[in-house]
């Protein structure tokens, strides 16, 4: 009896398992946890590959590993795992495994650098930075937390029939940064390169042009940062919570729409993702928060709310075909909601941490110095640097870095420090970065025409090296 019952039910196949055996053999052969490479790669693409299609940054595969530029290069990857790039750019298999032999090489280098393991997830928070290819701490440090962030919301996703999963984790030494995430409209200021748009005067526009990256959040401000990249636009959007990163000054013609007449009347706001796949990128986050600016700049411009005034890219004029500029743009694509959009326009509040300058910090380009000590109680050593720091003002926000040099019994090292704040009354509250490689730290600025600012934080880099502190005095010119 029973074997009959056996015998009625009908065969199954096995489901689909091979993206899932992908980051699980990476992940054994490569001693890189198996999370982290699919976090990284959901935050970079949604686990798709574009069926080839290279994103904005160059990158390739569901890793985004990139064809040109040196991290994270295709061609490194394809070395290390003795293959052909072309088969990582096609195979992706090929493309995990090489992104999973990226990282494992720093952590050999970090190591190697620190004289202990790279074990925990804390550990490799700082190779996730160095992973995402980003130049700009900020960003670099962004970029890890968006693959943390999602590793702490888990994820599951479809792709081809097989479920990807990674079950919800908690990562205590990130809760100070969680507390801290979008306290403003704008998060950061990160300047395009100004050899991709126009230095203007403009005091009036009455377009905002809606556009998507065809490419990830972080991958596509540093794109826009490369001065051959000949593109930029006033703001980027990211998917999973909304945070907006300005890069061009209003006033200033950033080279978005492929149009003159349109760029130079016009705001553009880049949203992250692929037209593609609307469902995965275009979020509630990301409309609402792209909602709130775009009321915001309509409410300071006298720009009314409609679709006359609030255009996609692919409406813009110029294209030899139907639309989008002189290159033929489609970007929102069908998936972009307007009607919602529109509506989320209309009804974004005002005073909900509008952009405008509030108090004394004036716009313009800032100059200023800064001293940092950094110190390491293991080696009971202590170093100072020095030097000029630049940035700029826009809006009642405040970007500045410096470069500190440092060395040590033959090893040198550089740190690269960013501070970024947010004017709100008479202070100016923000961030500091030095490096990839340590938490972002608060300092509290008074903006009373110079502005002084002093900031310390620690961080445990484990190893030999142990907890090594950090103060800087930053002085901005008034
Ligand atoms: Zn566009």
């Amino acid at each position: 009896m029973l074997a009959l019952l056996l015998a009625c039910v009908p065969s199954r196949e096995a489901p689909p398992s091979a993206l899932n055996d992908a980051f699980e053999a990476a992940s054994i052969e490569y001693d890189v946890p198996r999370d982290l490479l699919v976090a990284t790669s959901y935050a970079l693409t949604r686990l798709e590959d574009r069926s080839g299609m290279v994103s904005t940054e160059g990158g390739s595969g569901l890793m985004d590993l990139r064809l040109d530029g040196d991290v994270p290069s295709i061609h490194k990857a394809a070395a290390l795992i003795q293959m052909d790039s072309e088969e990582l750019e096609h195979d992706t298999a090929a493309n995990i495994r090489g992104a999973a032999a990226i990282l494992a090489t720093m952590a050999d280098n970090r190591e190697l650098a620190i004289g202990s393991r790279v074990e925990t997830y804390e550990h490799w928070y700082p190779l996730v930075a160095q992973f995402s290819g980003e130049s700009d701490p900020l960003l670099a440090e962004g970029f890890a937390f968006q693959v943390y962030t999602y590793m702490m919301w888990g994820v599951i996703e479809e792709i081809d029939g097989e479920t990807i999963t990674v079950e919800a984790h908690s990562f205590p030494f990130l809760d100070s940064r969680t507390a801290r995430a979008r306290s403003s409209l704008i998060a950061q200021f990160i300047p395009a390169s100004t050899s991709n748009y126009t230095d203007s005067s403009r005091t009036s526009v009455d377009m905002v042009v809606i556009h998507t990256m065809e490419g990830s959040y972080s991958g596509s401000i540093s794109w826009f940062q490369n001065p051959s990249s000949g593109g930029s636009a006033h703001y980027m959007v990211r998917s999973s919570d909304g945070e907006i990163t300005a890069m061009v000054d209003e006033e200033d013609t950033a080279w978005h729409a492929g149009h003159w007449d349109t760029n130079s009347r016009s705001i553009g706001i880049e949203h992250e993702g692929y037209i593609s796949d609307p469902g995965k990128w275009y979020t509630e986050a990301m409309y609402s928060a792209s909602a709130s600016l775009t009321r915001d700049i309509c409410d300071r411009y006298g720009i009314p709310i409609d679709r006359t005034h609030i255009i996609g890219h692919t409406e813009v004029p110029g294209c030899s075909g139907s639309g989008g500029g002189s290159s033929c743009h489609t970007d929102p694509g069908s998936g972009w909601d307007w009607n919602k959009y529109i509506d989320m326009v209309k009804n974004a509040g005002g005073g909900g941490g509008g952009i405008g300058p509030t108090g004394a910090l004036a716009d313009g380009d800032k100059s200023g110095w800064f001293e940092a000590k950094v110190s390491s109680d293991e080696y009971g050593l202590t170093k100072v640097c020095n030097g000029p720091v630049n940035g700029k003002a826009t809006s009642g926000h405040l970007y500045v870095t410096a470069n500190c040099h440092l060395e040590h019994e033959g090893s040198t090292g550089d740190f690269h420090i960013t501070w970024s704040g947010e004017e709100n009354g008479s202070d100016i509250l923000g961030t500091v970065v030095v490096d990839a490689y340590s938490d972002p730290f608060e300092g509290v600025i008074q903006s009373d025409g110079s502005v002084v600012s002093d900031l310390s934080g620690a961080h445990d880099l484990g190893g030999d090296i142990g907890v090594v502190r950090y103060e800087a005095t930053i002085q901005i010119d008034p």
